[in-house]
């Protein structure tokens, strides 16, 4: 067996630290650098000889007052060790994707580690290059994002769907009890929508909810309201901060609206124009305080307005 000897050894730690795939600086306890890894060089174009001795500010001014310098302060002074919290800045070191002297800086993970040697101490700085890793989280956090967009959103209408409306109300309905604040639901169902499909067919069936939805969406007016398809060819709108009155002038304005669209409707329908039947309930302190119990109060007020002859508002009395 070859027994290295001590200069070997030595030629060994030196080829391998210029090996290592980040950047290692070594300071003395002057914060002086005594050590600086190949790594560094062509990503801050400064070679070892011409960094050695020199003061870390010396070489990279801009740390001064920075989260890199408290750290190694803490290190030197305090043998205080470990990651630099880099919240505000992922970019402490000026440095550059190799031989790049104008591209945009490498975001960095820096971690800082006191020890001694013959009495004296010193810090290693050692810096990741972790631009791959921030530009995959990115990617991942912006994909996360539009998935659960995606997700409040119905196909077809382009409008809130079922989930968002039952997470909306519920926490409308919650926001109106602390508050002890007003609160109102629309149930918005097309009339004679089957015949509607079975006149036009299907896909045409398809583009009259698309439009039924957005002129609803186009009369809802404030940010908190929200116009969500509830189902099939049911739609609801949330009106928080609105009582009963106000929610059935709301109605009328809306129903009045697809009336005036005027679009054609089967022969077999009520009216020759597509219209809405609307039902109306507010948030009562007492009894219509469950999502539940306010969507089964305007479903009854709906049901009476289909069977009063279609194409009106009606809203909800506890008669019903
Ligand atoms: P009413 O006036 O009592 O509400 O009668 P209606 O025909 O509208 O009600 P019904 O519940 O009998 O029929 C609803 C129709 O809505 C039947 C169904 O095919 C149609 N529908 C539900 N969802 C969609 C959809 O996504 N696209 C299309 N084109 N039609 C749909
Ligand atoms: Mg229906
Ligand atoms: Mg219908």
């Amino acid at each position: 067996m070859i027994r290295p000897t001590p200069d070997f050894a030595g030629d060994l730690a030196a080829r391998t630290l210029n090996l290592v795939n980040s950047g290692l600086i070594v300071l003395d306890a002057d914060q002086r650098i005594v050590l600086w890894n190949g790594w560094m060089t062509p990503r801050c174009g400064r070679a070892a000889a011409r960094v050695q001795a020199q003061p870390l500010l010396a070489v990279f001014p801009e740390l001064r007052g920075s989260r890199v310098e408290a750290a190694v302060l803490a290190a030197l002074t305090q043998d205080y060790g470990g990651t630099v919290p880099m919240a505000d800045n992922r970019t402490p070191f000026p440095l550059r994707e190799a031989g790049s002297f104008d591209g945009p800086r490498i975001e960095q993970a820096v971690t800082v580690t006191p020890f001694s040697q013959d009495g004296e101490r010193f810090c290693l700085i050692e810096i990741r290059d972790v631009s791959n890793t921030v530009e995959r989280e990115k990617r991942l956090l912006d994909h996360a994002e539009s998935l659960r967009a995606r997700s409040y959103v119905d196909g077809l209408t382009g409008i809130a769907n079922r989930r968002y409306f039952d997470v909306a109300l519920e926490r409308e309905l919650r926001r109106a009890q602390r508050l002890d604040g007003q609160l109102s639901l629309l149930l918005i169902d097309i009339d004679s929508f089957k015949a509607y499909n079975d006149h036009f067919g299907h896909q045409q069936g398809d583009s009259c909810l698309a439009t039924v939805a957005q002129a609803l969406a186009a009369r809802l007016k404030r940010p908190a309201d929200v116009a969500a398809r509830y189902g099939g060819e049911e739609f609801a709108a949330i009106l928080p901060d609105t009582g009963l009155d106000q929610a059935e002038r709301h109605a009328n304005a809306i129903r009045d609206h697809v009336m005036a669209l005027a679009l054609a409707h089967a022969p077999a329908a009520h009216w020759p124009m597509v219209t809405l039947s609307i039902g109306v309930a507010a948030y009562d302190r007492d009894k219509l305080n469950t999502p539940a119990a306010l969507i089964a109060a305007a479903d009854k007020a709906l049901y009476v307005a289909k069977r009063e002859g279609r194409n009106r508002v009606v809203i909800h009395a506890p008669a019903y």
